[in-house]
């Protein structure tokens, strides 16, 4: 199938409350217009430089996503036009996107990312530290970000049992957070599920999706 039909296809199973992120890392501009084509504004990167090209060739009314780590000394290179970051997983990061986002008048949409994966490798927030940020009393100074939403990956297994008790570990997070409100917070997207496991992040309440091999095929790595 092309890029369009599978998007078209996605989009018609996805239901009205979950967004779709179509993640385009390692794809040619001419996968992005594509999808552009077909109606998605929403693109997730994880590479910056790479990310920036893009945005530089594509139409303006792109909303870009970065979803993968980032490093605090980077943030300035997408601050002029990031849309959202997934994985903010310091205060250190949040004060430092909130700096780049008043340089450039913006105000960027943060989610803070939970670790939920029992592999060592993944990054994320311990529940513990996620929850000492959003009580720290900096947060509400920091004028130009907005803590938007949650994101977690779960483990790369085959046991849908550990999967889904790690999605509805984050929707549990979400839910308890979610009643914290002040001028800069207020959760209302949970981005979590891939192409191999949406359907089952949407049935644990995941509100975005990040799909990238299910529309674009297989990322070639050179
Ligand atoms: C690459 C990536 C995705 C998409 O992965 P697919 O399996 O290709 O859908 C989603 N989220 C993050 C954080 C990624 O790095």
């Amino acid at each position: 199938m092309s890029i369009s039909e599978n998007i078209k296809s996605l989009k018609n199973n996805l239901p009205a409350q979950v967004t779709l992120v179509a993640v385009s890392k390692t794809k040619p501009i001419l996968d992005l217009e594509e999808a552009y084509k077909t109606g998605q504004r929403i693109f997730g990167e994880n590479k910056i430089q790479e990310m920036t090209q893009k945005w530089e060739q594509l139409p303006k009314d792109i909303q870009w996503h970065m979803i993968g780590h980032v490093q605090t000394n980077k943030v300035k290179y997408m601050a002029p036009y990031v849309d959202t970051i997934h994985a903010v997983d310091s205060f250190k990061l949040l004060k430092e996107i909130n700096k780049q986002a008043l340089k450039n008048n913006r105000i960027i949409n943060c989610f803070l990312q939970l670790k939920i994966a029992k592999e060592e490798s993944k990054f994320g927030l311990t529940k513990q530290d996620l929850i000492a940020i959003l009580k720290d009393e900096v947060l509400v100074s920091l004028q130009n970000i907005k803590i938007t939403g949650l994101m977690g990956m779960a483990s790369f297994a085959d046991n849908k049992d550990q999967i889904r008790s790690e999605f509805l570990l984050l929707k549990e997070t979400f839910d308890e957070l979610k009643k914290e409100e002040t001028l800069n917070l207020k959760l209302n997207t949970l981005s979590m599920g891939m192409s191999g496991d949406y359907p089952l992040a949407i049935e644990c309440g995941s509100t975005m999706v990040r799909v990238g091999s299910a529309i674009f095929g297989e990322r070639n790595y050179v």
